[in-house]
């Protein structure tokens, strides 16, 4: 079958991921998609004879992102759009969570999806085409007590993706920061890192979010198929947009969010003014 693009996904194993490759695939795309393991290359290679490609990747190998990126555009083809869509989800009162913790998230959402980026530039930039698509979240503009890490990742990613889109408009390569509500996939389930609760003052906020979390996950609103589907359309499109929400639940908390925002940056505007001149 001819394929119409090549997009080369994060983290296909299960959820965002694996639901984009499967569509893409079904639609004709050609698609590469980072695993962790031989067996779930294998497993993701079966989905298509011709069109999927599985490279063994872990996204923090930070030294090993250019060399599968070259080898992948010199013996499959051009990456016509990159998605960065591995990460994962760290609970925890940050008061109770590590440095080290910190750091991984960070290295998972952030520096993981950067260096993937960095990677993939040049052949775009010197191509002038391509689309770039982060998988942030909505807890990339709201925040929960006991996400700190997590949200602090997506606000990083989404300030980096947008300003990304500012730099890379003259070159015809598009950036779209997709936000998702809560999704049935793995995320709240085998994915989530979670810090061993230590100090019981914290008792009353977090443990009815934490119980509240385990016993939604599964049953969450939003279906990973359709985001796959809007995803994908979304790559069709002539001009997308730098930000995009999932899920009504999205919709509705992130627009609350920038409510109460702009009502303190009305209360404080006086304050705020105060320090010209
Ligand atoms: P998921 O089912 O747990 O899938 C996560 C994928 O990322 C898996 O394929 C996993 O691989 C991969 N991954 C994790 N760490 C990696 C690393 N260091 N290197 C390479 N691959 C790695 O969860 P998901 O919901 O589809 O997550 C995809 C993205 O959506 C994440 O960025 C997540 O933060 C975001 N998101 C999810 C939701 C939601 O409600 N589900 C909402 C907003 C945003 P393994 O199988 O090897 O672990």
């Amino acid at each position: 079958m001819s394929h119409l693009k090549t997009i080369f996904i994060t983290g296909v194993s299960s959820g965002f991921g694996r639901a984009l490759a499967q569509v893409a695939l079904a639609s004709g795309y050609r698609v590469i998609g980072t695993v962790r393991n031989a067996s779930a290359k294998t497993t993701f290679e079966a989905l298509h004879a011709e069109n999927a490609f599985a490279c063994e990747l872990d996204i923090t190998d930070f030294s090993a992102i250019d060399a599968v990126i070259a080898d992948v555009e010199s013996r499959i083809g051009p990456i016509d759009v990159l998605v960065n869509n591995a990460g994962y989800g760290h609970e925890g009162v940050m008061e109770e969570s590590s440095l080290d913790e910190l750091r991984r998230q960070f290295d998972v959402n952030v520096f993981g999806a950067v260096a993937m980026i960095k990677a993939v530039l040049p052949f775009m930039r010197q191509r002038r085409r391509g689309h770039i698509i982060n998988i942030t979240s909505m807890g990339g503009f709201i925040t929960l007590p006991g996400i700190s890490y997590y949200c602090g990742s997506k606000f990083a990613l989404e300030g980096i993706s947008e300003t990304l889109s500012q730099e890379l408009a003259p070159f015809n390569i598009a950036v779209t920061a997709v936000a998702p509500g809560s999704f049935r996939t793995d995320w709240a389930g085998r994915s989530m890192v979670r810090s061993a609760r230590s100090i019981t003052d914290y008792d009353a906020l977090f443990d009815p979010i934490r119980q509240a979390r385990e016993e939604k996950s599964g049953k969450q609103l939003g279906d990973p198929v359709k985001a796959a589907q809007v995803i994908l359309a979304l790559m069709e499109n002539p001009s997308p947009p730098a930000h995009l929400l999932l899920g009504s639940d999205a919709l509705h908390l992130v627009r609350q969010k920038l409510t109460a925002l702009n009502q303190q940056i009305d209360a404080w505007e006086d304050v705020s003014r105060s320090t010209d001149g």
